[in-house]
């Protein structure tokens, strides 16, 4: 699978460093409140595992699937829950857990329907940040790493199904677009 990488963007390493990082300022930051993380499947699956241990708080975490760009590198804009929450949220604190904010469509609906859920506070989390690509305004308060427009697959990003489970973040060879 390695030898499908590239280019390696962001090491294991820095990644573990990264989200050590982020865990502790949602430590200090939530002292005292209820927090509620929602993960978003798939490709959440890796930074909600890593981030939930890197929190010394007591919290709880659900999982939310909403649909993504299938085997496509570019978004379709539509944007549908294939899995919704188990637990109720409302009067509670909430953070959701993204993989990666690209134009910012999908975070746009889910962050309009768990509004609509009446949390106390809501904010979000993302390991990686595509600015430039943004087509709704969406600053995420807990950010790993911002990135140019590149597609990048592993840490639960993945192309056609595959590379989520690579422990780096990397951008895959051309020649694996192409032979699809
Ligand atoms: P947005 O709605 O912000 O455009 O897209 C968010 C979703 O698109 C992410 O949760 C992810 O599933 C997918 N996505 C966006 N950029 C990339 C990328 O560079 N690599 C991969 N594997 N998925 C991406």
């Amino acid at each position: 699978m390695n030898q499908d990488i590239k280019e390696v963007l962001f090491s294991k390493e820095m990644i573990d460093q990264r989200v050590q990082e982020i865990g502790s300022k949602i430590t200090k930051d939530y002292q005292m409140k209820d927090l509620v993380l929602v993960g978003i499947l798939k490709g959440g699956v890796p930074f909600l595992a890593d981030l939930i241990r890197a929190i010394d708080l007591p919290l709880e975490y659900d999982l939310m699937a909403v649909s993504s760009y299938g085997a496509s590198t570019k978004s379709s804009g539509t944007v549908k829950i294939m899995k919704d929450l188990d637990m109720g949220i409302e009067g509670r604190d909430v953070i959701i857990v993204e993989d990666i904010i690209d134009t910012g469509l999908t975070l746009h609906y889910l962050l309009q329907n768990i509004r609509s859920r009446r949390p106390t506070s809501l904010k979000v989390a993302t390991m990686l940040d595509k600015p430039s690509q943004r087509k709704m305004q969406i600053q995420p308060e807990y950010n790993g790493f911002e990135i140019p427009d590149v597609f990048v697959v592993g840490y639960g990003l993945d192309y056609a199904g595959k590379y989520r489970n690579l422990p780096f973040i990397g951008i895959l060879k051309e020649e694996i677009y192409q032979k699809k």
